[in-house]
C-alpha cells in the first residue's frame, strides 16, 4: 500500500520539507511505496523577507516570487488548491475546488501567517505596510513622494513574522532619510504593545540605546485600538493618541482558517509539542513553521530548522524506525541596522540571542542569504 504524505502550505517550510523528503525517501519514492503531495493555494513560492527591500526601492516583489514548481523536487506532486478542513478521523483534507475529498496518511501543516488588519478599526484604510507585495510597493511610493513629516511605526499584533523587521525598518529609514540629507524633515516613532521595543528582551535591551541615538522618539506599552485616517491619528488603549503623517503598521496576523475548524489550536496557531513538532492530540500529524506554536519567533530560519526534524521523523515513520529527531528551537536572524549594515543573532530554546555590533559584512552576508535562499529551499546548499 502507498503511504501519502499531504503537506498543507508551500512556502519556506512546506517547500524544504517537501524537498528534504524526496531526498531521504527516494527508493520509497520510486518504487512506489511512498507518495508525497504538496497543497498549496497559489502557484508560486514566495519568499517574504524581499518586501523589506521593496519598500525602499531596492529590490522589486518579484525578485521573492517563483514557480512552485522551479523550487520543488519533480518527485513531488503538487496541487493547487485551498485546503478548507482536515478530518482527523478519516485521515481527509477538503478542498475548495473539488468535492471528493483527499485521503491522507500523515499530515503537516505548513500554513504560515496572514495579515489580519480588520481586526482594528481603520487600520487597513489608514495605515501602509511592509509585509505583502502590494503593501510594500505602496508604502516604497509614499515615501518617495513625502516632503516630511511625522512617520509612525506601530507594532500593531504581535505574535507576527520576522518579529525583527520592525526595528530594521526602523533603523533603515532612519539612514535612507540621513543619506538623502533629509532626516531633518522627518520625525520617526517607533510604537510596541508591551514594556520594551522588542518581545524579546537581550534584543530590546540593545535595540533602544541605538534608537535613542538615532532620534527615534519610543511609545511602549502603545495597544493600538483605531485608527482614524481623516484625522490621521492612531489611539491605543492605554489613553495614547499620536498623530502621524505617514502610519506604517505591522497589522495582526492571524493562521489559516481550517486549523481552529479541524480542532488544532486557536487563531490559526497549531498547538505541537516544541520538541517533536507532533500537533498536540492528533497522531500522525505535525506542524512547522509559522503556523506552529512552538514559541519560536515566526522566522524562516526556524520553518527551516524544523523542516528538517519533521523530515526525518516522517523518513523514520515510514521506515517502521522510532523517529527521535527533536527541534531545540534553532532560530538564526540577521537585522538590518541601516541600509549597508547589519547585526545577527542565533538562539535556542535554552539560549538566548546576544545581538552584537553591527557589521558592513553582516549586511553583506543578509544580501547573500537573500540571493541564495532560492538554492537553499531547493535543498541544494
Ligand atoms: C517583511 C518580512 C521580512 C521577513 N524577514 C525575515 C528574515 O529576514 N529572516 C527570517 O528568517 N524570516 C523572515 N520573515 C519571516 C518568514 O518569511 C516566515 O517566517 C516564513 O515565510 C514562514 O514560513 P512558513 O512555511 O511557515 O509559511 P509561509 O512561507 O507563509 O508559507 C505558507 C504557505 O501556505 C499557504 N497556505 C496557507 N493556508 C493554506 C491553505 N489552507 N491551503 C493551502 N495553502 C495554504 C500560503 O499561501 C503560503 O504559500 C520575514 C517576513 C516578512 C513578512
Amino acid at each position: 500500500m502507498t503511504e501519502h504524505i499531504a503537506i498543507v502550505g508551500g512556502g519556506t517550510g512546506g517547500t524544504v520539507l517537501a524537498n528534504t523528503l524526496a531526498e531521504k525517501l527516494g527508493t520509497e519514492l520510486d518504487t512506489g511505496a511512498v507518495r508525497i503531495t504538496l497543497f498549496n493555494d497559489g502557484p508560486d513560492h514566495v519568499y517574504k523577507p524581499v518586501w523589506l527591500y521593496v519598500a525602499f526601492g531596492q529590490r522589486e516583489p518579484a525578485d521573492g516570487r517563483r514557480p512552485l514548481r522551479e523550487v520543488v523536487d519533480d518527485r513531488v506532486d503538487i496541487r493547487q488548491d485551498y485546503v478548507l478542513d482536515v478530518d482527523h478521523g478519516r485521515r481527509e483534507l477538503e478542498l475548495q475546488t473539488v468535492v471528493d475529498p483527499v485521503a491522507y496518511d500523515k499530515l503537516v501543516v505548513a500554513t504560515g501567517a496572514k495579515l489580519a488588519p480588520e481586526q482594528v478599526p481603520g487600520l487597513a484604510e489608514g495605515a501602509h505596510h511592509f509585509y505583502g507585495e502590494d503593501g510594500a510597493q505602496a508604502l516604497r511610493d509614499e515615501l518617495l513622494t513625502m516632503e516630511g513629516g511625522h512617520v509612525v511605526l506601530s507594532v500593531v499584533g504581535t505574535p507576527h513574522m520576522c518579529p525583527a523587521a520592525p526595528l530594521e525598518f526602523t533603523f533603515m529609514l532612519d539612514d535612507w532619510l540621513r543619506e538623502r540629507d533629509r532626516r531633518d524633515e522627518f520625525e520617526i516613532t517607533y510604537t510596541y504593545p508591551i514594556m520594551r521595543v522588542h518581545g524579546n528582551e537581550q534584543i530590546a535591551a540593545w535595540a533602544e540605546p541605538r534608537l535613542e541615538a538615532r532620534n527615534v522618539a519610543v511609545e511602549t506599552m502603545f495597544n493600538a485600538e483605531a485608527v482614524d485616517p481623516d484625522a490621521g491619528a492612531i489611539t491605543a488603549m492605554e489613553g495614547t493618541t499620536l498623530d502621524y503623517d505617514l502610519l506604517v503598521a505591522i497589522p495582526p496576523h492571524t493562521g489559516s482558517d481550517f486549523v481552529e475548524s479541524a480542532g488544532l489550536g486557536d487563531g490559526g496557531w497549531v498547538d505541537v509539542d516544541r520538541h517533536t513538532l507532533e500537533a498536540t492530540g492528533f497522531e500522525d500529524s505535525y506542524a512547522i513553521g509559522d503556523a506552529a506554536q512552538t514559541g519560536v519567533p515566526k522566522a524562516g530560519s526556524a520553518a527551516h530548522y524544523q523542516a528538517n526534524v519533521v523530515a526525518q521523523r516522517l523518513a523514520s515513520e515510514v521506515r517502521d524506525r522510532p523517529a527521535t529527531a527533536v527541534y531545540d528551537g534553532k532560530t538564526l536572524c540577521f537585522i538590518e541596522t541601516g541600509m549597508d549594515d547589519a547585526t545577527f543573532v542565533e538562539f535556542d530554546y535554552e539560549t538566548p540571542p546576544s545581538p552584537g555590533e553591527p557589521t558592513r559584512a553582516l549586511h553583506w552576508s543578509k544580501l547573500a542569504y537573500n540571493e541564495s535562499y532560492w538554492l537553499t529551499a531547493r535543498g541544494l546548499l
